[in-house]
């Protein structure tokens, strides 16, 4: 990928050379995350959108405590799907009031931690409703409350659809003026909405279409809430490229239809700040996974490289999170970068299964024991992602370069 530099025929990490780093970090397997790409993203992101949208990190794409810390730095808030990231947010300084909280089945422990942090609740069902209420009035402090609605309509072209339909995720769009009028009940402080259709789409012209109608239907559901609404979460989707012939995704129109979002929402819902959450999209490209090289085998004529990495650190690379037909995530020979591709071989990994599978039938370098296989577009969904119980082997390392 051509985002990381090279010299000498070594991938450099944020300048730090790729078998140097292998030995600061004293073993392999690692995942390793650039901070002058997480800067550089975040900094395209805001210049690429309006200065009035704020801008969150869905921390369930990479929790690695320092990364969280540093994300905590550069973008206007966390968004945390367990009281685990809550721990982690508010740990990396993330200030309580830019924290928000989804994700369905929320237990009651949940709930009360949130209130006591202070943090914004995405509100998943009216049980939850009903417990923050209780809780509310036992602490004797408010349940800052968004409703977290599952609109009617999904994000076109996403990877996996998380709206529209029947779904475990939100309250149903019909389903909420009706809850909204019990809403005034005491010790719940109504700010808003959430509305979250998909993830990981590579269509500006999808997300341009799925912002405005999130910000139709949410100025139609404002007419039934309790109080005007401060906050106004219309989700992210942006996806990365992963696989051959992907376009990267065009901020360009997103960042022009946030700007007429913006202004309609400064006539229509003056008091709301706009807010997306993004997690690939912020952090994806920027993470590699470094595994060596064991074996070198031929099978019947097909050339085999062994690894000690594999799919208990990085399931979605193996083809096994949400894939329905199997396709390689971009690699290199991290050790032998300016060498040509002369070689198709598929890399695997130690597991004794043959879902075990890093790249298949790939043409890369003529590669040798010891050599680092690198995979790109690895900074999400990878160790925390991945099953690393299975099969016993040691646990993924991972650092912040
Ligand atoms: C998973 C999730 C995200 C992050 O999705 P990405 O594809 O990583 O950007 C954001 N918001 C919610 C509610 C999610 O469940």
């Amino acid at each position: 990928m051509p985002q990381f530099a090279q010299r000498g025929g070594e991938l450099l990490v944020n300048g730090q050379p790729l078998r140097l780093l292998a030995e600061r970090v004293g073993r392999t397997p690692f995942h390793a995350y650039d901070r002058g790409l997480l800067r550089a993203r975040a900094a395209e992101l805001r210049a690429a959108l309006p200065a009035a949208v704020k801008l969150h990190y869905a921390m369930k794409a990479n929790p690695m405590p320092a990364l969280v810390g540093l994300m905590a730095q550069l973008v206007d808030g966390i968004d945390v799907a367990s009281a685990g990231e809550l721990q982690v947010a508010l740990d990396a300084g993330a200030d309580p009031r830019e924290v928000s909280f989804a994700g369905p089945g929320k237990r009651e422990a949940e709930l009360q931690q949130a209130v006591a942090a202070g943090v914004l609740v995405n509100v998943e069902s009216a049980r939850e409703l009903r417990l923050l209420a209780g809780i509310a009035q036992a602490l004797g402090r408010p349940a800052r409350v968004a409703l977290r609605v599952n609109p009617d309509f999904e994000l076109k072209g996403s990877g996996m659809r998380m709206g529209g339909g029947a779904k475990p995720f939100g309250i149903d769009a019909e389903a909420l003026p009706a809850l909204m009028a019990q809403l005034r009940q005491d010790g719940l402080a109504f700010e808003g909405f959430h509305l979250f259709a998909g993830s990981q789409s590579l269509r500006a012209d999808a997300i341009c279409e799925a912002q405005l109608r999130s910000y139709e239907l949410a100025l139609r559901l404002a007419e039934h809430a309790p109080s005007p609404v401060r906050c106004l979460n219309l989700g992210g989707g942006f996806g990365i490229p992963y696989f051959p012939g992907e376009q990267r995704l065009d901020l360009a129109p997103i960042g022009a239809n946030l700007h007429r979002l913006c202004e309609r929402a400064a006539r229509e819902l003056p008091q709301a700040a706009l807010v997306l959450e993004l997690g690939r999209y912020l952090v994806g490209e920027a993470g590699i996974y470094v595994a060596r090289v064991l074996d070198r085998k031929v099978s019947r004529g097909q050339v085999f490289l062994v690894t000690d990495g594999g799919l208990h650190h990085h399931l979605a690379a193996s083809g096994n999170f949400g894939q329905v037909l199997r396709k390689n995530y971009p690699v290199a020979i991290g050790t032998r970068m300016d060498a040509a591709d002369t070689e198709v071989v598929s890399v695997v990994g130690p597991l004794c299964t043959p879902l075990d599978v890093l790249a298949e039938r790939m043409a890369l370098p003529v590669a040798q024991e010891g050599d680092l296989v690198v995979v790109f577009q690895s900074g999400a969904y990878g160790a925390s992602a991945s099953p690393q119980r299975f099969l016993g082997h040691p646990a993924c390392a991972e650092v912040l370069v």
